[in-house]
């Protein structure tokens, strides 16, 4: 059985660190930082066996370098020169199996256009996502050098994976981000209902992460795209704005929340 717990890095940033019961093996995703990775593996009393990079950005690969100094482990990751350390580049078709758990690469471009996702869906336990910056609890990624449709295919896929699937994202963004769910779906219970469990959650210095995509279905604007609700919202928010297919929609609502 896989362990999964966070180690908190920069402001607002979380390297999973992944552990097998009964091995003393561990893995880490997009460590940004080498010295909180170290520090939580001594306290563990882990070894590191290997790396997972979702995209290019520093504050997911800066660790890289320090991490296999003096190690030789494997650093998957995407197949993007930018990034240096990555030894197995990914194109996001394989199947990898690290830890004992096969893991499925999807190729999620939006945030960035390297960008990858890993999914594992384990005999014993929920399946598991690690989707970097692509999908928040209650957001996405801002689309940095993707286009809306290249986002809104991404999140297609990632929405297409079982409903009870542990979401894993890369940032603690989840009380900013519902604030933006709220002002696009001000009657949605759940997400009045959820916002209570983050604060609670934040007030005691813990994470609000794992999600799952269930729950995002139902507070995620970005996953409901599709909704009466989501759609009326954007069009008043931007009534020049031409809504005639649902990338335009999801265009417009990501726009809205880049200036909110
Ligand atoms: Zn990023």
């Amino acid at each position: 059985m896989i362990h999964i717990q966070a180690i908190k890095a920069f402001q607002d940033n979380y390297i999973w660190l992944l552990s097998e019961s009964g091995s003393q093996q561990c893995l880490v995703v997009d460590p940004g930082e080498a010295d909180v990775v170290e520090k939580a593996m001594k306290s563990l009393n882990l070894a590191l066996s290997g790396v997972l990079i979702t995209h290019h950005h520093w504050d997911h690969t800066n660790g890289i370098q320090a991490l296999t100094k003096d190690r030789n482990i494997p650093v998957y990751g995407p197949d993007n020169a930018e990034i240096s350390g990555i030894t197995y580049p990914l194109n996001g078709t394989e199947t990898l199996t690290v830890l004992g758990t096969e893991f499925n690469i999807l190729k999620t471009p939006g945030h960035t256009l390297d960008h990858i996702a890993y999914f594992a869906n384990p005999d014993q336990d929920d399946p598991i996502l690690f989707c970097g910056d692509t999908l928040f609890s209650a957001g996405c990624g801002r689309l940095f050098e993707g286009t809306a449709e290249q986002m809104l295919s991404s999140l297609n896929k990632l929405r297409s994976l079982p409903k009870n699937t542990r979401v894993y994202c890369a940032h603690e963004y989840t009380l900013a981000n519902l604030a933006f769910a709220r002002a696009v779906e001000p009657a949605n219970p759940s997400i009045k209902e959820y916002r209570n469990k983050v604060i609670q959650l934040r007030e005691q210095g813990r994470p609000s992460l794992p999600s799952s995509l269930e729950l995002e279905f139902t507070i995620n604007p970005f996953l409901r795209i599709d909704q009466h609700s989501v759609i009326t919202a954007v069009k008043e928010h931007a009534p020049c704005t031409v809504l005639s297919n649902d990338a335009e929609v999801f265009g417009a609502l990501r726009h809205w929340k880049d200036q909110f």
